[in-house]
């Protein structure tokens, strides 16, 4: 009770005709200082008592009692002749304390909905959100400076189409950009809108020369615009690319030549009975993640039956691929690592599939970044768990309209801070 502390708490008494426990408070002063006019009086005209609603106490209903005295104005000029007390925690026409509105708050912050948090405490939505927007300005600062930094997107709301003159389909997406702390425990750092480099650049401008000279490292996914921007902004800073989006890039063209092979073989999409089909899981699965059997019976299954062998070659790089960043958690020297690059190299080389030739190229366009995340073994995973985490916020709220709301309550629950529902 931090405010009502300043007020008297006169009794405390159990109603008998209510069966609910009443506390009956009141200022200590005997004074009170005009709003208008600001002159003191300690002439007292009458007394009245409100009931604002507060927490409850344990698992029963508590009553408050406010015993508030109305002053006469000492000054004979105030226009004001009488006025009210009130103090901070109980603010004039208040039915509510704060402390109750404070409650409801955290609720939010800590992943309820403004409407939850309504229902649960009997309030209204704008009284709920102005006390939460009160609560995030005092918990979100200014970032301070981190020594890694992680970069992704994260697309806002749902996509949606919109046709075009002609009859085509226009794809309308919205995106975000994340910034995450990756070696301190800030969480989110911040979100700007779009997927540009210059959301990058400006973001990192606003946060002034001092704390863009104290990032080290920056981890990105493997995207043009963002290895631009922070090659403009933190020309100082190594660019880890994200091995995890790398091994991504090779299920991705793993599938499109399986799916290439079942179409130029059978001309049509797969179907439970191929056998490259009913294989395609295990065949983006780690092989470590195979038992023998497992392994054994997809090997076999497309050796007999898929007479290209597109597939299992690309299957093999890429294994390869995942060979060569292994060597960040076996932390391999200079010799073994540029072993394994030459051997990934020369098998989608040797293969002579224009998918495989693509993936070596951009393992190519990006191997700097590829390389320091092998010798950093920095990774994006963090803010992978922020993107969850994002998402949820958007769940539980049905959506966004409001940017900013949306921006204040997505931080404050990617944001490291403990928040007591009960504080
Ligand atoms: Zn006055």
């Amino acid at each position: 009770m931090p405010e009502i502390a300043v007020t008297k708490v006169e009794r405390v008494a159990v109603d008998q005709n209510e069966s609910v426990r009443v506390v009956h408070i009141e200022r200590p002063e005997d004074w009170a200082a005009c709003p208008e006019c600001g002159v003191v009086s300690t002439t007292v005209r009458q007394r009245r008592t409100t009931r604002p609603r507060d927490l409850p106490y344990g698992e029963e209903q508590l009553t408050v009692r406010w015993h508030k005295r109305q002053f006469a104005c000492a000054e004979p000029l105030c226009p004001r002749k009488a006025f009210t007390e009130s103090v901070a925690e109980i603010p004039p026409r208040a039915r509510v304390t704060g402390r109750l509105c404070r409650a409801a708050a955290r609720r939010v912050a800590c992943g309820a909905s403004v409407a939850a948090a309504c229902r649960e405490y009997r309030l209204a939505w704008p009284l709920v959100h102005r006390h939460l927007t009160a609560l995030a300005d005092e918990l979100l600062a200014e970032p301070e400076p981190v020594e890694v930094l992680g970069i992704d997107e994260t697309r806002r709301g749902r996509a949606r189409w919109r046709k075009r003159p002609d009859g085509t389909w226009d794809k309308l997406e919205r995106f975000e950009t994340n910034f995450v702390d990756l070696s301190g425990g800030q969480g989110l750092l911040g979100q700007a809108a779009g997927r540009t480099g210059s959301a990058v650049v400006d973001w990192l401008t606003a946060r002034g020369p001092q704390w863009k000279q104290a990032v080290r490292v920056v981890a990105i996914d493997p995207a043009a615009c963002y290895r631009t921007a922070i090659r403009r902004s933190l020309p100082h800073a190594t660019i880890v690319v994200d091995h995890f989006h790398l091994i991504a890039l090779a299920n991705k063209a793993l599938t499109s030549i399986r799916q290439r092979v079942t179409r130029d073989r059978r001309g049509r999409r797969g179907r439970a009975s191929d056998p490259e089909w009913a294989n395609r899981h295990r065949l983006l699965r780690a092989r470590e993640r195979l038992s023998e059997h497992t392994f054994t019976h997809m090997w076999n299954a497309l050796i007999d039956h898929e007479p290209t062998g597109q597939i299992l070659t690309a299957w093999i790089a890429k294994e390869e691929l995942r060979t060569l960043l292994a060597c960040a958690r076996e932390r391999q020297p200079r010799s073994v690592i540029s072993h394994r690059l030459f051997r990934f190299h020369s098998w989608c080389a040797n293969s002579a599939i224009p998918e495989l030739a693509t993936l070596a190229e951009t393992i190519d366009a990006w191997w700097p970044e590829t390389l320091a995340f092998i010798t950093t073994q920095v990774t994006n995973a963090r803010t992978e768990g922020t993107n969850r985490l994002i998402k949820d916020v958007a769940r539980v709220a049905f959506g966004f309209r409001n940017l900013t709301n949306q921006r204040r309550r997505v931080r404050l629950a990617c944001t490291h801070q403990t928040i007591n529902p009960a504080a």
